[in-house]
């Protein structure tokens, strides 16, 4: 199966009641243990990409690489940018095959907002890939963007209706108190809110922030109607913790494969764990 358009991925799982995970690669090593748990798991899986993996890679050797491992799988997988900002590197994303993008236009008013969402929309729609959009605004950090957890808005269902209708975006990232990277204190949720909201509207809801949340946290998410849910602090501190213990063990090895082959099942394993959690395990 070769890459598929996320938003397809994403209706599938809204009808059977279940959600994607959405989890960050920065190389070979992840993009390959991601799509190996899939297929231990039988969960069809999104590939995201940040700005600053596309920009040290390229979009087009993303994809290629992507496609390739796709090819042979028989499970659905997405490659998507994950907060795009810069119009330019979204644009480069679309063209060279990405089956979405998102556009964090956030940081803006909401009217901006509105507008440069669009303009994606408009150019993302002539390729086939579809669009994910933002409203409210996350705590935590976002590439170069530091939000204080007492400056976070979180997302109304008028305004999520408002802003799908007129941007028209295929799939929303909402907030609802969670936060980018890992938690100093147990976040409050507003689980209603995402509830409500889910109700109202026939789009799939992203929540973004999902490193570091219990698993009973994650299971009310889905079961609030969280359609995608985004992995991205857990599996960089697997990565690095697992190279950091394999190296302290082996200090005198000398012997990359192995050190590799114990971060690829680490991250096989956290994978794992979250394609389960999410409902997303043996649906393909
Ligand atoms: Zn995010």
């Amino acid at each position: 199966m070769s890459l598929e358009n996320t938003v397809q991925i994403l209706y599938t799982a809204c009808k059977a009641g279940y959600c994607v995970g959405a989890f960050n690669i920065v190389d070979y090593l992840s993009l390959e243990a991601v799509i190996h748990a899939a297929e231990t798991h039988h969960a069809p899986v999104i590939l995201q990409t940040s700005s600053t993996t596309v920009r040290r890679y390229g979009a087009e050797r993303l994809v290629a690489l992507t496609r390739t491992l796709a090819d042979r799988t028989p499970i659905p997988i997405g490659l998507h940018l994950d907060h795009g900002t810069e119009f330019e590197l979204i644009k480069e994303c679309i063209k060279a095959g990405y089956s979405s993008v998102m556009i964090d236009a956030s940081r803006y008013a909401f009217e901006e907002n509105i507008a440069r969402t669009h303009q994606v929309v408009e150019l993302a729609h002539c390729y086939g890939v579809s669009v994910e959009g933002e409203i409210g605004v996350l705590a935590g950090v976002e590439d170069d963007l530091v939000v204080q957890h007492d400056k976070a808005i979180y997302t109304t269902p008028e305004e999520a209706i408002e802003f799908q209708a007129r941007s028209e975006v295929d799939f929303l990232a909402v907030a609802v108190g969670t936060a980018h990277g890992f938690y100093k204190e147990e976040p409050r949720l507003d689980v209603e809110t995402l509830r409500e909201i889910h109700k109202r509207v026939s789009f799939p809801l992203v929540i973004h922030g999902g490193s570091g949340l219990s698993m009973q946290t994650l299971q009310t998410l889905v079961s609030a109607g969280a359609a995608k849910l985004n992995i991205s602090t857990q599996l960089k501190k697997d990565y690095i913790d697992s190279l950091e213990s394999y190296l302290s063990a082996h200090s005198n090895e000398y012997n990359p494969m192995r050190m590799l082959d114990n971060t690829h099942d680490q991250l096989v394993k956290t994978v794992g764990a979250y394609l389960q959690v999410l409902g997303s395990a043996g649906r393909v």
